[in-house]
């Protein structure tokens, strides 16, 4: 992750006050607004309203719907599909539990028209919560014409105090021969048809998520990824446990290897008068496919902006240089969320939004502790982790002790499912401080979000032992850890 502390020292930008009451910092009537927000995604939206619960004059541009990536192409719709994916699972196995069901069918539009419906009920919510704030909503692409003016679409331009860039980020593709036969996960919340065959190129978040989720809506699903393993990033035997449920789900990994062609062909096994898309690897595999979904990362959206004429400064990847208080190389101009490519995670977004207006508008400056993010993967069962993995404490502290359990899920005894569920800390060996968390388990999302408060407040593994467990959970085996399995002494 980006270093902050050395960041901000690259910059040489006038300070701007912001004590005070609030309406005296970015309020000016000399401009049309005291804030253009480019950008109603997760951070715009919530930078928007509270600098207008500031008391502070708010127009907001979006260029496509309401709510951005998170409400209308990634969390919510991701989430609602993996959810729908674990009636799959539920249904398989209701009948070890007694229940005699008929044999279930999935029917994909009628998944797809669902997702339509509660995302069009949260678009219209945000809507009406900027409303309700007084902010202006244009629905409109916005660019900057310099430091304080903004052009819209219709030609307008509009004159504000200070402007936020929040614009997120878009799929990152691969220039290979044939790629444009591919889809991004923007197009995979609305396919037409269910592909029943997948391949999808990438192991990261939304590879190994929308692996997940198709494989059990009935997907064969071929994972091609070009380390020696899914997840890179992630702690080694979480990323060990996921690849082996993976394959004993009957997903392919296809590791060491990636795609470098897509060819249009109707081959044998095509669903009759649809054509296959032929994928061919660097290793020689050919794989046919009825879709190909490429997770190759996210870039940030700042191309055709105007950065550079109101000179904002980028980095290699196109990303919004900031400092701590999201500031950009332009004293008014600030940028939060993916466009400045950090934590590309929605609660990030938000509270950089939030601390933003606070600090500018609200005359209560604070900055986001990017410390212990907590992240989860939505897998089946789920990724959790939070702080460090071990092979980056070890490379910090002189003495790490690593605690291991691997459980079988209470309710495998009756199903039969071979699925092992891993619970992980990693600690300091000499404070006993706890330095990471990492699970793999169901609702490990849950439980991550809570356990990253521990780690917040410095919890040590003696306070994990004095507290009483929850019986019969997965996280009680957290609480019960008596001897490390292994400890790492550089001393
Ligand atoms: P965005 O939400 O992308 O909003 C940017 C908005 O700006 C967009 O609506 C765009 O249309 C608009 N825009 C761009 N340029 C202009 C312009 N010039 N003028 C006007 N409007 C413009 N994060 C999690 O924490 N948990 C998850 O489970 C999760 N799942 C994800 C699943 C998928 C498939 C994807 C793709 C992402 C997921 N993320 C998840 C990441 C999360 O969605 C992003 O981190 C978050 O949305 C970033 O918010 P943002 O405000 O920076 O940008
Ligand atoms: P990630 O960065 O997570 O993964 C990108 C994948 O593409 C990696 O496996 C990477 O391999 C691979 N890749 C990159 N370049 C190439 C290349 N040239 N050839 C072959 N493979 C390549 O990005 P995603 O697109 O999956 O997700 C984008 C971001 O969105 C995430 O990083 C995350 O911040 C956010 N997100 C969060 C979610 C959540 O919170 N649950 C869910 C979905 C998205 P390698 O590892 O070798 O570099």
């Amino acid at each position: 992750m980006n270093d902050l502390d050395s960041k901000q020292a690259l910059f040489e930008v006038p300070s701007i006050s912001v004590e005070g009451p609030a309406s005296q910092e970015g309020v000016s009537p000399e401009f049309d607004v005291d804030l253009f927000v480019i950008g109603g995604g997760s951070g715009g939206i919530r930078a928007a309203r509270v600098a207008a619960g500031h008391g502070a004059r708010v127009m907001l541009a979006e260029e496509s719907r309401l709510g951005g990536t998170c409400v209308i192409r990634g969390c919510v719709p991701k989430k609602l599909f993996v959810y729908a994916g674990r009636f799959g699972d539920a249904l398989d196995e209701a009948a070890d539990f007694g229940w005699k069901i008929s044999p279930p069918r999935f029917d994909w539009p009628s998944l797809v028209a669902a997702k339509d419906r509660e995302i069009a009920h949260l678009e219209g919510l945000y809507a009406q919560g900027q409303s309700k704030a007084g902010v202006e909503v244009v629905h409109s692409r916005a660019v900057l014409e310099d430091v304080h003016t903004v052009r819209l679409a219709d030609g307008r331009r509009v004159r504000a105090n200070f402007i936020l860039i929040a614009t997120g980020a878009k799929p990152e593709l691969l220039p290979f021969e044939g790629m444009e036969l591919g889809i991004t996960s923007d197009a995979a919340f609305d396919l037409k048809e269910f592909p029943q065959r997948l391949v999808i190129g990438g192991a990261g978040y939304i590879a190994i998520e929308f692996a997940g989720l198709f494989a059990a809506l009935g997907s064969e699903v071929t994972v091609v990824c070009r380390g020696s393993n899914i997840l890179r990033g992630f702690d080694e035997d979480v990323r060990q446990a996921i690849s082996t449920s993976y394959t004993n789900r009957g997903i392919t990994l296809l590791l060491g290897d990636s795609i470098t062609r897509l060819v249009s062909t109707k081959a044998s096994g095509s669903v009759e008068g649809r054509a296959t898309i032929n994928v061919v690897t660097e290793q020689g595999a050919r794989l046919d496919a009825d879709q190909v979904l490429m997770a190759f990362g996210r870039a940030p959206n700042t191309i055709g902006l105007g950065l550079d004429l109101a000179g904002v400064k980028t980095d290699e990847k196109g990303a919004i240089i900031v400092d701590a208080s999201s500031r950009t190389s332009v004293a008014n101009i600030f940028a939060v969320g993916d466009v400045s490519n950090q934590f590309n995670l929605t609660p990030v977004a938000i509270r950089e939004g939030h601390a933003f207006a606070d600090s500018i508008f609200g005359g209560k400056p604070w900055q986001v502790n990017y410390a212990n993010v907590p992240t989860a993967v939505f897998s089946s069962p789920e990724i959790g982790t939070v702080g460090l993995t071990e092979l980056e404490a070890r490379s910090r502290y002189a003495v790490v002790d690593v605690y291991k359990a691997r459980v079988r899920p209470l309710a495998a005894g009756v199903t039969g499912d071979c699925e092992i569920a891993l619970l992980k800390l990693v600690v300091d060996g000499e404070s006993d401080r706890i330095l990471g968390v990492h699970l793999f388990a169901e609702d490990a999302s849950e439980m991550i979000q809570v356990l990253s408060i521990a780690l917040e407040s410095g919890a040590t593994r003696a306070d994990f032992m004095s507290t009483m467990a929850v019986h019969p959970t997965f996280g009680e085996e957290l609480l019960g850890m008596r001897r490390p399995t292994v400890r790492y002494d550089r001393r």
